[in-house]
């Protein structure tokens, strides 16, 4: 009899086993396919690889305005690819170690709940069933992409679980989808060299992101070259002599060499016998839990993606450790979901924390808008056209910044460092009260004097 079952070795389930195991828990932990899940796998990190990858041309290009002559260069996919999948291969292996130190059994294998207590482990390799008895379970099975098996030829199409299996570069390449993981394949693949088209059902890119960041976004991915098609639904995939021949339901049809669909991700729930058992999946067939990650089945918890919260690794993490520290450690396992600080690894990237605009309108009608765009200084010399936008939402009446909202280099690791501001509940004055940093881009944060916009918001009478 273990103390707990964990089924699913990502983000969320591998922190959750060693923080119990270190408890003195007996855990056991199932994985169906490799060690360390989406992130590790075919998440973050391989995407992250490729997103650094992709930024070397930018860089041969602006190397010209510095004096330097950048002779012929040239990209190989299959090298990219065979360093990548090495460094995933290494943190996979010390996920397992990890996990091995902590003295946390290992199964390779499918999972099943046969009852609130068992759990049935199918492993194909050996076509062998084995029952594991556990007083908790841990559902950690993530999420998977999305199929629209609507579409005319869907079987055609790749998902970003495929885009990472790809041995060769699509050179034409249509992307459905305006989420963060559509743009960042798209962009990876455009300054790699490759064609690429976006076609989004929506209006906007990004939806969820604060409306001023999605339009600054929308604009310089334009004026990088990548073709954005908003409100086109790909209705139909072909094969032909030379390509994929596809069709939508406004426009011509295009011929490319890829169709990768990221149209989101949905809860990863089948064949674990849920429903027998009596856990509860929301309406959009997310495991539902409380605030402590309990599902309706009293020793039945959840984290990660599968309960469809906020989808982020950091978040999952939280949760498990979360998770481990409330029933093995006797602590708190409530996770605060509301401020998270988030990247989006396009090119340019962009970086946030805290309330969009429109959110912040909602409860904080005297709101201050401090916004900029300009030239970041290596653009003087390097000629890129690209700029900057930094956005902070201040309340008037408690002057606390309530968003942080970026894009252009480094925004990512600019939104780390605002999370930890906000979170000490910063406010403009503090910020203003910061000695700037010279020369850098971040230094605007700190100098922003005028709003730009000043909301007032009166209640009707
Ligand atoms: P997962 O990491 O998905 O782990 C679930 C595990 O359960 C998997 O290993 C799966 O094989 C296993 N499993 C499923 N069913 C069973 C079963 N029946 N039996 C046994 N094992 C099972 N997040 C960020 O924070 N930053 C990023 O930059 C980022 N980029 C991303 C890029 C892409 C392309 C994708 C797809 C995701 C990205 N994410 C990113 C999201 C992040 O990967 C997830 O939020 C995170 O991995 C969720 O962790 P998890 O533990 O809930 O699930």
């Amino acid at each position: 009899m273990y103390d707990l079952i964990v089924i699913g070795g990502g983000s969320g389930g591998v922190r959750a086993a060693r923080i119990a195991a270190q408890y003195g828990a007996k855990v056991a932990l199932v994985e169906e396919y490799r060690m360390g899940g989406t992130c590790v796998i075919r998440g973050c990190v391989p995407k992250k690889l490729m997103v650094y990858a992709s930024r070397f041309p930018i860089e041969f290009e602006e190397a010209a305005g510095f004096g330097w002559t950048v002779g012929e260069h040239q990209f190989s996919w299959a090298s990219l690819k065979q360093n990548r999948d090495r460094e995933v291969g290494r943190l996979e292996g010390l996920y397992r170690t990890n996990l091995e130190n902590a003295g946390v059994e290992i199964f390779q294998g499918s999972a099943m709940l046969l009852s609130p207590s068992q759990v049935s482990l199918h492993q194909p390799a050996t076509s062998q069933q084995t029952v594991l008895e556990g007083r908790y379970i841990l559902l950690a099975t993530g999420a998977q992409p999305v199929t629209d098996t609507s579409i005319v030829g869907h079987a055609l199409c790749i998902d970003s679980n495929d885009f990472f299996e790809l041995e060769a570069q699509p050179r034409r390449v249509l992307v459905q989808g305006a989420g963060y993981i559509a743009l960042e394949l798209a962009c990876v693949l455009h300054h790699l060299g490759s064609t690429v088209q976006v076609a989004y059902r929506g209006q906007r890119v990004l939806r969820g992101f604060d409306a001023e960041l999605q339009a600054v976004l929308e604009e310089e991915l334009a004026q990088a070259g990548l073709a954005l098609h908003r409100e086109r639904r790909i209705t139909r995939v072909e094969q032909t002599g030379t390509g994929l021949l596809v069709s939508f339901d406004s426009g011509e049809p295009v011929e490319v060499d890829a169709v990768l669909k990221a149209i989101g991700r949905r809860p990863k729930t089948d064949g674990l016998g849920l429903s027998a058992v009596g856990v509860q999946l929301d309406a959009h067939g997310a495991i539902q839990v409380d605030a402590a990650s309990r599902t309706s089945v009293p020793n039945i918890y959840a984290v990660g993606d599968v309960t469809n919260r906020v989808n982020l690794t950091p978040m999952a993490i939280r949760e498990g450790h979360a998770f481990a520290d409330h029933v093995f450690g006797g602590r708190n396992g409530v996770v605060d979901h509301r401020l998270v600080p988030t990247a989006v690894f396009t090119t340019p990237e962009l970086g946030t924390v805290g309330l969009t605009e429109e959110e912040a309108l909602l409860s904080h009608p005297q709101l201050d808008v401090y916004t900029t765009r300009f030239r970041p200084m290596k653009a003087t010399l390097s000629g890129h056209s690209s700029r900057m936008f930094m956005k902070l939402l201040v309340d008037r009446e408690s002057d606390r910044v309530l968003g942080f909202h970026a894009l252009g280099p480094d925004t990512g690791e600019m939104a780390q460092l605002m999370g930890v501001a906000l979170q000490l509940q910063a406010t403009k004055a503090s910020l203003d009260a910061t000695l700037a940093v010279h020369p850098t881009a971040a230094e605007e944060l700190v100098t922003m004097r005028r709003p730009t916009r000043r909301h007032h918001w009166q209640a009707q009478a």
